[in-house]
């Protein structure tokens, strides 16, 4: 008997029947009445003295935990003729008290988890039917609990449904992984290239060569659009380098130069006021120079 693709970290239970006494008809959804990560869940399963365990765990960053092989019977539901046929699981709650909802991701990963194991045990159909006549079953049916939580007790129909969609389909359109591989570029290549290209022309008054096209290019996410806020990923890591700050030097020598004395800048004037490290510096030394002064005289 096989266990979930889905499962991400293996924790062992000793809290289990091994192997189950019968064949796995059913599901039973527990809520953990608190926010557990799935490792914090299998270190509370692991200690004998608790006398308690669930096949599976899922946390709301949607991981799973594999506590119970489904091979065995875990000690979930209080009651030993449900967990024999049930394969059982514990979904953190995302807030303590109040509906004691559970987080989209875990509920996204709760359908997953529920329609592979329907999959891979033949369960062609999970029917909630209010009580523990049907296979889609809940621990208040079996004790005085408040446990799977008014949230996920409210959701049971539409977990037997969306699950059901999918057995009928034949594929399990896992939405978590979904998510992750049909994100669509917004942003293509060529608009990466030509933000790139063009704010190296702003900043630095040159194209970029290959390389600094392409280390620029992926510093660009693809789910940003070309309408967005770019400048964290290109224009602030310009603005950071070297080479900027040495154009904008030059470019500021130029500017004093045509100003103040009404010339393009000599190589003399380049190389010194290259080495200043404040504008206001050059701007002074140029302003009080001989040169300055007779270009502010025949001016007047
Ligand atoms: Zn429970």
């Amino acid at each position: 008997m096989s266990n979930s693709s889905f499962v991400d970290i293996t924790m062992l239970s000793p809290n289990c029947n091994s192997p189950r006494n019968q064949p796995i008809r059913k599901i039973t959804i527990h809520h953990m009445a608190g926010i557990l990560s799935v490792q914090r869940c299998g270190e509370i399963f692991s200690d004998a003295n608790r006398q308690g365990s669930s096949n599976y765990g899922i946390d709301s960053e949607g991981n799973v935990g594999l506590y119970v092989d489904e091979g065995n019977r875990a000690w979930t539901s209080s009651n030993a003729e449900n967990d024999n046929q049930a394969v059982t699981i514990e979904v953190s709650n995302c807030e303590y008290g109040g509906q004691w909802a559970v987080s989209e991701k875990a509920y996204a990963k709760l359908i997953d988890l529920c329609t592979d194991i329907c999959m891979r045990n033949g369960i062609d159909h999970l029917e909630y039917t209010g009580d523990a006549s049907g296979n889609l079953t809940m621990h208040k049916f079996f004790a005085a609990t408040m446990c799977p939580g008014p949230y996920l007790e409210a959701r049971f129909p539409d977990i037997a449904q969306q699950v059901n969609e999918r057995l009928q389909k034949g594929e399990n359109n896992a939405s978590s992984i979904r998510n992750e591989k049909e994100v669509e570029p917004d942003m293509t290549q060529e608009e990466k290239a030509l933000y790139t290209q063009c704010t190296f022309v702003e900043l630095l008054g040159r194209l970029a060569d290959e390389n600094g096209l392409k280390n620029y290019c992926a510093q660009i996410p693809d789910d940003v659009s070309w309408e967005d806020d770019l400048s964290s990923y290109v224009d602030d890591n310009i603005r950071a380098s070297e080479e900027y700050a040495q154009y904008q030097r030059r470019q500021y020598i130029d500017k004093c130069y045509h100003l103040l004395l009404g010339r393009e800048p000599d190589e003399n004037g380049i190389h010194t006021y290259m080495q200043y490290a404040r504008f206001r510096d050059i701007f002074k030394n140029i302003y009080q120079s001989e040169e300055a002064q007779q270009y502010r005289n025949a001016a007047t």
